[in-house]
């Protein structure tokens, strides 16, 4: 078991890499700690599948480092590296038993017989597999082939870390609820580092403990849920996660804050401060649907909207307008009174957040 590092770590599949583009991951700085049941959650094509390989040594990176624990593992082929990969679709011997499927990588790595039947016992159970340890493996199911992948990956409780890399996409969904509570449990039981690979955010939010999003071959934010909802990092975590995302304006800075479209917006003196300090032109000003307010008559910091459409969505309502030229979207419980068309927003300040060339600017807390 170990702490792995990933130290200005950077790949291109390319052989001469000609710019940032060119770069599946782009130099970044990462660590999984000991025992954490991770997600790694990102949009097709960011690099996450790239970034698991790297772990794993089946991919050797163009720069940077992994390490385990202090230990640099970049020379050590995946066979020494002691970790476990669960892919997308299954690797499974077909000609063999579901029990010899699964006692491979205890056998390969020497383990006694006796620990063997125990082991492959007790994952069995956990997957539901106990009754099909006599089939060949060539005769299951598509899903029942994945679940002794998982069962494969599971299996040896020695493992550095385990790597999942979507491993449920072939599973139909209610069977796919059902092993993301078993992987949880497993998590618990033996305290195993797990990294687990979606574009789900739903999927990463009830497995994981902490998200890892990644966008174009960098991690930009690694969080909890609640902070990935609350504080966003990055605008692409703000568009990202929740559903609709963060409501989000380019803004231009002014003497005493912001100006989104005809919109003159006053900033407290920290992010005042940050926004006078930068030099960049890309400013933008996000908040999400959820703590934006919606009033019938106006007030202090409020500006005039007009209500384009209100969406029922039964216990709440998604409400959109426009605001300093772009789309806006507010997000109302089932209680709260919904204006006519004609209505009054008010940004709480404690939920704006404030991005310079899309980061967040952080103010002291
Ligand atoms: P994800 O798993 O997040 O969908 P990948 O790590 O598979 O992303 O891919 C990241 C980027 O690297 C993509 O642009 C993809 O096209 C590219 N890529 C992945 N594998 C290879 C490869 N073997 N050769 C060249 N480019 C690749
Ligand atoms: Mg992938």
């Amino acid at each position: 078991m170990a702490q792995i590092t990933l130290k200005a770590l950077a790949h291109s599949y390319s052989p001469n890499p000609s710019g940032p583009e060119d770069y599946a991951i782009r130099e970044m700085e990462h660590v999984w700690h000991q025992g954490g049941a991770y997600a790694l959650l990102g949009p097709s094509g960011c690099g996450k599948s790239t970034l698991l390989n790297i772990i794993s040594g089946l991919l050797t990176p163009s720069d940077g480092q992994v390490l385990f624990d202090d230990q640099v593992m970049n020379e050590l082929a995946p066979e020494e590296r002691n970790i476990a990969q669960v892919f997308q679709f299954p690797v499974v011997y077909d000609t063999m038993t579901v029990y010899d499927n699964l006692a491979f990588p205890l056998r390969n790595v020497g383990t006694s017989e006796a620990k063997v039947r125990e082991r492959v016992a007790e994952v069995a159970d956990v997957l539901e597999l106990t009754s099909l340890l006599k089939r060949k493996a060539r005769n299951l199911t598509a899903d029942e082939k994945q679940k002794v992948s998982m069962g494969r990956g599971l299996v040896r409780d020695d493992v550095a870390a385990i790597l999942f890399d979507e491993p449920l996409t072939v599973i139909d969904p209610q069977l796919k609820w059902k092993l993301r509570r078993k992987l949880k449990e497993i998590h618990e039981r033996f305290n195993i580092t797990m990294i687990y690979v979606t574009h789900d955010q739903l999927e990463a939010s009830t497995f994981a403990d902490k998200i890892a999003v990644m966008y174009e071959g960098q991690v930009v934010q690694f969080g909890t849920p609640r902070e990935l909802f609350e504080v966003p990092a990055h605008t692409f975590v703000g568009y990202f996660i929740g559903s609709p995302g963060m409501n989000l304006v380019e803004v231009v800075r002014t003497e005493k804050g912001v100006r989104a479209g005809t919109v003159d917006l006053v900033l407290a003196p920290p992010l005042l401060n940050a926004i006078h300090q930068s030099r960049s032109r890309n400013i933008k000003l996000g908040i999400r649907p959820e703590f934006v307010k919606v009033l019938a008559e106006p007030g202090e910091g409020t500006y005039p909207v007009e209500i384009d459409n209100v969406q029922d969505l039964g216990t709440y309502r998604i409400v959109s307008f426009e605001f300093a030229g772009v789309p806006f979207r507010a997000r109302l419980e089932e209680d709260q009174r919904l204006p006519e068309r004609k209505a009054y927003i008010r940004f709480p300040e404690a939920w704006l957040s404030l991005y310079i060339d899309e980061f967040r600017v952080e103010v002291g807390q």
